[in-house]
């Protein structure tokens, strides 16, 4: 067999993004056991440092083993029961699939939808929380398959005040835009590391607060799901360091100088980076022709859904691949084949990139 040679990529999809040298040295470390010390070492920054981006003083957070629907599924496989509820915002691809999965825990969605490209008001959640009584409401951050930014905190403290355990998705939304874990009132919440954090996929941080922890040792019946069950999870990420499954070695090393390359940045410089690039970029499309399907307020920075001036869609983003090496993500479900979802997340969001692209673009149309 031969050796492989990719082609050099510019990642402006809506993840992968591409990572760093730094991140590229730490994935080519010689192998270490799981249960090294020095490992160990490394562990514990990773999950001091996933505290600090996530806004959170939770003991348990840690980088569960799988990308960002392995989170989802450990956050919703571990706090519903068969019979519970959970209120479930379903504005895109990422709500659905929440759905889907509190559906497969025999727990009943209370979904409240929204057009793709439009945030659920915060008032019909709130009404259908008061209306259903549930155990969880699951929210998505950042919805990536519209580029909508959810609001969050006003829901989550009324789904607290009720009672209910609020699950969040920030998979695209996590070092990239705030997210406040603690503050918000969010029990558990779970990223990817693909995004914005610029990190290969293959882990997914999760967070899970007192409250979640209360419910998950109270269950009736134990997490159907061994390998996502985070009672036995736990034991290794937590004191005891006992094995469960082996722990992805390089990836968490890798993890681990991305998640450092973010603190060096700091979190509100990162944030503004994001914004500066998407402005210049939403500037740049406009002059082009392109139209933005988010209105201003509700736009994220890392992930631009717009609709290109082009009849075939398609054969556009394939001609920016071939000749220029860039690579955007095209529209998904009812918007396929309508909206290209360009991104701008972690190592990419730089303004030479957004002029790269715009260069790219121009040169193509
Ligand atoms: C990418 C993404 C996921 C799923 O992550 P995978 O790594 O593809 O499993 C979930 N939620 C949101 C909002 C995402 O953008």
């Amino acid at each position: 067999m031969r050796e492989f040679q990719l082609p050099a990529r510019l990642l402006l999809g809506p993840g992968p993004s591409n990572v760093s040298q730094e991140v590229l040295r730490a994935l080519a470390s010689p192998m270490i056991g799981h249960l090294d010390p020095a490992f160990l070492e490394v562990l514990d920054e990773v999950q001091q440092a996933l505290r600090q981006v996530f806004g959170t003083t939770n003991a348990v957070t840690l980088p569960i083993s799988g990308t960002g629907s392995a989170g989802m599924e450990a956050c919703l496989v571990n706090l519903l029961e068969p019979g519970d509820r959970a209120v479930v915002a379903v504005q895109g691809v990422f709500g659905e699939r929440m759905s889907a999965i509190i559906e497969r825990c025999g727990a009943r969605p209370v979904r409240v939808e929204a057009e793709m490209g439009e945030i659920v008001p915060p008032e019909r959640l709130i009404r259908a929380i008061e209306a259903s009584d549930p155990q969880v409401v699951a929210l998505v951050h950042a919805e990536t398959s519209t580029g909508v930014a959810q609001p969050i905190p006003e829901i989550a403290h009324a789904a607290r005040e009720r009672g209910a355990l609020v699950v969040l998705d920030c998979v695209t939304s996590l070092s990239g835009m705030d997210v406040c874990i603690d503050d918000w009132a969010v029990d558990a919440a779970y990223s990817g590391t693909q995004k914005c954090i610029s990190c290969p996929p293959g882990l997914s941080p999760v967070t899970f607060g007192p409250r979640a922890l209360e419910r998950l040792e109270r269950r009736r019946q134990p997490v159907q799901s061994w390998y996502l069950d985070l009672t036995l999870i736990g034991r290794y990420f937590g004191g005891d360091r006992v094995y469960h499954h082996t722990a992805p070695i390089s990836m968490i090393l890798a993890l681990h100088a991305a998640l450092r390359r973010i603190l060096e940045e700091g979190l509100e410089a990162r944030f503004a980076r994001h914004r500066a690039a998407h402005e210049a970029l939403v500037e740049g499309l406009e002059g082009l022709g392109f139209e933005m399907l988010v209105p201003e307020p509700h736009r994220l920075p890392m992930l631009n859904a717009v609709r290109p001036p082009v009849d075939d869609e398609a054969a556009l983003r394939r001609r920016l691949l071939a000749e220029h090496g860039i690579e955007i993500g095209g529209g998904l479900g009812k918007l396929a084949g309508s909206i290209w979802r360009i991104g701008l997340m972690g190592e990419n969001a730089t303004g030479a990139v957004v002029a790269r692209l715009l260069d790219a673009l121009r040169d193509s149309l």
